[in-house]
C-alpha cells in the first residue's frame, strides 16, 4: 500500500479546468449538460487518470482500451493483473484462483499490492497519465485511491441487465494473439418503458477462430454471482464519486461503432484513426 501512496502521490496535482484536449483529437466546447462539466483534465501537462466503472460484462476493457490509445496512457485492469498472477504459477496463484473462479473479489490490500507493482513498473518506463478499468471496486480502495491522488473522470458504463449474462457468456479470447471477441448477439425487442437495442457479435477473424478460450470465470453461476458482488461492494462506489461530482454516466445505447462515437462526442474527443479507417 506504502508503494501506491508514494507512486501516486508523485502524480498528484490540485489544478483542473474544464478540458481542452489538443494533438490527435480535436475539440471544442463540450455540449451544456451537467454532466459534461464533470470533464476535467490536469492543467499542468500530465496525462489524465480515468477510471472505468461497470458491472462484468458491460465493456469497461472495450472502451477502456481503445481510449488508452488514443489519449496515449497505459490502460490498466486490475483483473489482467490478477490473472497474470494466477497464471504465473506463484505462491499466490492457487488462492487466487479459487476466489476469482467463485466471483469473489480478492482482498483490497492483495488488489492494491498488484496494482501498485504495475504502477512502478509503468513509472520506471516513464509512463504517465492511466485509465484504471475494473479499479476500485469498494468503498475502501476508493478511498485510498483518493487519498493518493487525483481523479480527474470516472466513466460509469451501464446495459441493461438482461444483456450483461449474454456478453458474459459470448465472450472469447484468442490463446494466440489476445484479440477479444464475442460471440453473443444481443436483440432485445422494445417495449413500454425501453427501447429496442441490438449489439452485433464481435466476431474473430479465421485465422483466430480455431484458438479461442473462455474465461474461467465466465460461466453462468459464476457471472451472476459477479454480479451480485457489484451490486453490493462496487456500485456504492458510483455514489462515491457521484457526490464528489467526478461520475459520467454513460448508457450504452448499441454495438461497439454506434457506443463509440456516442462515448466519444461525450468526452468532447475526435478519433481521427477510426474515420480514416472506416472512410477507407
Ligand atoms: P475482471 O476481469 O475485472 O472481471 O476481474 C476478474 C476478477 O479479478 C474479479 O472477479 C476479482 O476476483 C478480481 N479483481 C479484479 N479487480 C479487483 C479489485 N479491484 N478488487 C478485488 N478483486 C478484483
Amino acid at each position: 500500500m506504502a508503494v501506491l501512496s508514494r507512486l501516486l502521490r508523485a502524480r498528484t496535482t490540485t489544478s483542473y479546468t474544464i478540458r481542452t484536449f489538443s494533438s490527435s483529437y480535436s475539440t471544442s466546447p463540450p455540449p451544456s449538460s451537467p454532466e459534461n462539466d464533470v470533464i476535467k483534465t490536469p492543467t499542468d501537462g500530465r496525462n489524465v487518470q480515468w477510471v472505468f466503472l461497470g458491472c462484468p460484462g458491460v465493456g469497461k476493457g472495450t472502451y477502456a482500451s481503445r481510449l488508452s490509445k488514443l489519449l496515449g496512457v497505459p490502460h490498466i485492469a486490475t483483473g489482467d493483473l490478477v490473472r497474470d498472477e494466477l497464471n504465473s504459477k506463484g505462491p499466490l496463484s492457487e488462492q487466487l484462483s479459487e476466489i476469482v473462479n467463485q466471483g469473489k473479489l480478492v482482498s483490497d490490500n492483495l488488489i492494491i499490492n498488484l496494482l501498485s507493482k504495475r504502477l512502478e513498473a509503468g513509472d520506471a518506463k516513464g509512463e504517465s497519465g492511466f485509465i484504471l478499468d475494473g479499479f476500485p471496486r469498494t468503498i475502501r480502495q476508493a478511498e485510498i485511491l483518493e487519498g493518493v491522488t487525483n481523479i480527474d473522470l470516472v466513466i460509469n458504463l451501464k446495459l441493461r441487465e438482461e444483456a450483461l449474462l449474454a456478453k458474459c457468456l459470448g465472450r472469447r479470447t484468442c490463446s494466440q494473439c489476445g484479440g477479444n471477441y464475442n460471440v453473443a448477439c444481443i436483440d432485445i425487442k422494445a417495449d413500454n418503458e425501453k427501447p429496442a437495442m441490438y449489439m452485433p457479435p464481435l466476431l474473430p477473424p479465421s485465422h483466430c477462430a480455431s484458438k479461442l478460450i473462455t474465461r474461467s470465470d465466465d460461466t453462468e453461476e459464476v457471472v451472476k454471482e459477479r454480479l451480485r458482488i457489484y451490486n453490493e461492494k462496487s456500485r456504492p462506489v458510483e455514489e462515491f464519486y457521484r457526490k464528489r461530482g467526478k461520475l459520467l454516466e454513460f448508457d450504452l445505447p448499441g454495438g461497439i461503432p454506434e457506443s463509440w462515437t456516442k462515448l466519444l462526442q461525450l468526452l468532447n474527443l475526435d478519433d481521427h484513426e477510426d474515420k480514416r479507417s472506416a472512410a477507407a
